[in-house]
């Protein structure tokens, strides 16, 4: 997999933002504020956390005022090039083969009106595995059941089996969310300065079977509309300006059961979706956390990728579905393992990282993402490591398995605040 720092993120940003433009006589779209900041500045701050640092802004309508604002990127530790729209309207697939000079040999493409927050290091690692198979593109989708807009995918098995947004029928129950990867040799074909939809080649692709999903789960803001820059506004007051508490949870153990590996007799984590199976008291007592005012988030070690018993395909739908089953915020995975064992298949996991617990990492990334209140956390695991993790972090602890011993013993002097048997207990102890 491509580290994100060497991907190029594009960003449309040409748009005239008529349904806005109370807004936007003086000032582009992705400039208007909110919250006193400028809209694309929520976006830029969590792409810069997932650690992009290669930017192309392709502009036109008040783009000096984009230009002037962000300059070459260097104050923000990144690197940003313009690309101008000539006189005529291109629409979004005229303004990426505009830029073809500009544009690397695979590159990500998003939208400046919009805030999508997704797992970004996914949708990379799906596109170059994607292209493995002769795949030209991703695309990100959510299951949207006509809820945001048209719903205009079919996804069959996990995979797009048609986009198409013109002709919608019943069986389409996903959306495209906006976050897109591209083979630049895909916009070659077309003529400079001849205005197209960036659709069609997306149509295309789902056709010949040659376009990548990642299943997204969050719902993304827009500011298209007075109304949607309103909602956007209030979610970001939310979750950038409030503090909030925070329950961290394990997965293995805590969530869902450990799964007996019939080969090496060892007990151990899901590989798969179909080994993933949920403890039936979880969804319940995440949703009533949420229902208290807690974020919930899940931070797991996952080494099986690394050691080569499982992929990261796998790992990432997993996942997916736990996104999909329950109400949880989010997930922080750390794939890594420091020690090359004889099946490893993905050399880039194999190292020394922050996140694997008892490191706090994962809580720490959490709280750069989220404004947490600290001191009303907890973290919830059934290891000594989850208690680690959390005492490094300054969070309050949870130990699941009141009867396991041995695990007491080797955190002397880390005891946690609490010892419960399993999640459903929980409840009781958090306020
Ligand atoms: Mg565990």
């Amino acid at each position: 997999m491509r580290n994100l720092e060497e991907v190029q993120v594009v960003v449309l940003m040409g748009g005239l933002g008529t349904r806005l433009k109370e807004y936007t006589k003086e000032c582009p779209k992705s400039l208007v504020p909110v919250n006193s900041k400028p809209f694309f500045d929520y976006e830029l701050e969590l792409l810069t956390q997932w650690g992009f640092r290669r930017f192309l802004f392709l502009i036109g309508y008040h783009a000096e005022m984009i230009s002037d604002y962000y300059g070459d990127g260097s104050a923000r530790g990144i690197s940003i090039e313009y690309c101008m729209d000539g006189e005529k309207l291109l629409g979004t697939g005229g303004a990426v083969r505009r830029a073809l000079p500009y544009l690397d040999e695979d590159f990500l493409l998003i939208y400046g009106d919009s805030f999508m927050d997704i797992n970004y290091e996914e949708s990379v690692y799906r596109y170059f595995h994607g292209k493995e198979s002769g795949h030209r593109a991703l695309m990100t989708v959510l299951r949207n059941k006509d809820l945001f807009d048209k719903s205009n995918v079919i996804m069959q098995d996990n995979e797009i089996v048609l986009y198409d947004k013109h002709h919608t029928v019943p069986e389409m129950d996903y959306i495209d969310y906006g976050v897109c990867m591209y083979e630049r040799s895909l916009f070659e074909s077309y003529e400079e300065d001849v205005p197209f939809d960036i659709a069609e080649i997306q149509t295309e692709l789902s056709k010949k079977g040659q376009l990548s999903a990642h299943i997204v789960t969050k719902r993304f803001y827009e500011i298209g509309s007075p109304e949607s820059l309103k909602e956007f506004e209030a979610y970001a007051r939310f979750r950038f300006e409030e503090q909030h508490p925070a329950v961290f949870l394990d997965r293995d153990g805590v969530i869902n059961e450990i799964v007996y590996n019939e080969d090496t007799e060892l007990l151990d984590s899901a590989a798969n979706v179909s080994q993933f199976h949920m403890f039936p008291y979880a969804p319940s007592v995440i949703s009533q956390l949420k229902q208290k005012g807690y974020y919930v988030f899940v931070v797991t070690n996952q080494p099986g990728a690394a050691k080569g018993k499982t992929t990261p395909f796998n790992l990432y739908d997993i996942n997916t579905l736990l996104c999909e089953l329950t109400e949880v915020d989010d997930v922080f995975t750390c794939m890594h393992y420091p020690e090359k064992l004889p099946m490893s298949r993905e050399p880039y996991l194999i190292r020394t990282c922050d996140c694997r617990k008892p490191k706090p990492g994962l809580l720490k990334r959490a709280m750069e993402r989220y404004r947490i209140d600290v001191s009303r956390s907890y973290m919830v695991g059934d290891s000594f490591t989850d208690v680690l993790a959390g005492k490094a972090a300054g969070v309050k602890t949870i130990l699941l398995g009141g009867m396991r011993c041995d695990v007491c013993e080797r955190l002397s002097g880390n005891k946690p605040d609490h010892i419960l048997k399993d999640l459903s207990e929980v409840i009781g102890v958090i306020p």
